[in-house]
């Protein structure tokens, strides 16, 4: 498969990169309203299951990158949603966390997977550190400068910081039962505000920490963004059978948007 990123111009021997992305793919990142008025910032680090064309799928098929293996479902449209709900800011990847993830720290095996729930990510396999460093710099770096950018432009606004995920409804043969979870580290305020807000939103069952926590080894937006800030952060994980459609989403992020406004007063207070 032709994956190489870097080549040798057998001549002159000198290494020549090729972009990873082409003139006509869309971008590694995506901003909309960055100029909202709400408190809220919103990101979404697994917002697109789209691979770049010189990678060739990564050697998977397209019902696999469909699959949440490739992406979180549902979640992108959630946050655009909860953007236009909110007035916030939204920075989403634009690629696949198979390319690379950008919510895992660049030391973590599973930042560019070999494997991924018992699938094998042929394109993957093998890599050369040049490779590797392409990614980074066309991928996630460009997305996490980006939410740098705008939290740094916000400085001397309040901000509170909300990172939006989907999960898959079986994992490893079990089946999970929240609806949402309400996800945190070392921080939890806000998670524990959100979560209360949530048992007002109808009949749910929520997650506490649930389906996991965000750990320094594993996650890289909050740990960077928000606790690096001091901001007040939460992941939000809504489970994928309930966002199968637009409408869906959009009725979650009114929920979650709903939930946001009851807490927001509260939620601020955490940064005095
Ligand atoms: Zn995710």
């Amino acid at each position: 498969m032709e994956n190489r990123s870097a080549m040798i111009d057998s001549d002159t021997e000198v290494v020549t990169t090729l972009p990873l992305l082409g003139p006509d793919e869309l971008a590694a990142v995506e901003i909309i309203n960055a100029d909202g008025s709400s408190s809220a910032v919103l990101v979404c680090d697994h917002a697109s299951n789209r691979v770049p064309q010189r990678l060739s799928m990564l050697g998977l098929d397209a019902a696999q990158l469909a699959d949440h293996i490739g992406w979180d479902p549902g979640a992108a449209d959630v946050a655009r949603h909860l953007s236009a709900d909110l007035d916030a800011p939204l920075v989403l990847s634009g690629y696949s966390r198979l390319v690379i993830d950008c919510n895992r720290p660049l030391r973590s095996a599973e930042s560019i997977p070999e494997q991924s729930a018992g699938v094998t990510i042929p394109g993957n396999r093998g890599l050369s550190p040049e490779e590797r460093a392409i990614r980074i710099n066309a991928l996630f770096r460009p997305y996490h400068g980006t939410i740098g950018r705008l939290l740094d432009a916000r400085s001397q606004r309040p901000t509170l910081l909300l990172n939006i995920h989907s999960f898959t409804p079986i994992m490893n043969g079990s089946s999970r039962p929240w609806h949402i979870g309400v996800c945190y580290g070392h921080n939890r305020e806000l998670a524990v505000l959100m979560r209360g807000a949530l048992a007002h939103c109808g009949d749910l069952t929520v997650g506490d920490n649930e389906p996991y926590p965000i750990e320094d080894e594993i996650d890289y937006t909050i740990p960077k963004h928000g606790e690096g800030r001091g901001l007040p952060s939460v992941m939000i994980e809504i489970r994928q059978d309930r966002i199968l459609t637009s409408a869906d989403a959009a009725a979650w992020a009114a929920r979650l948007a709903e939930a946001y406004r009851l807490i927001e007063a509260e939620a601020l207070r955490l940064l005095m």
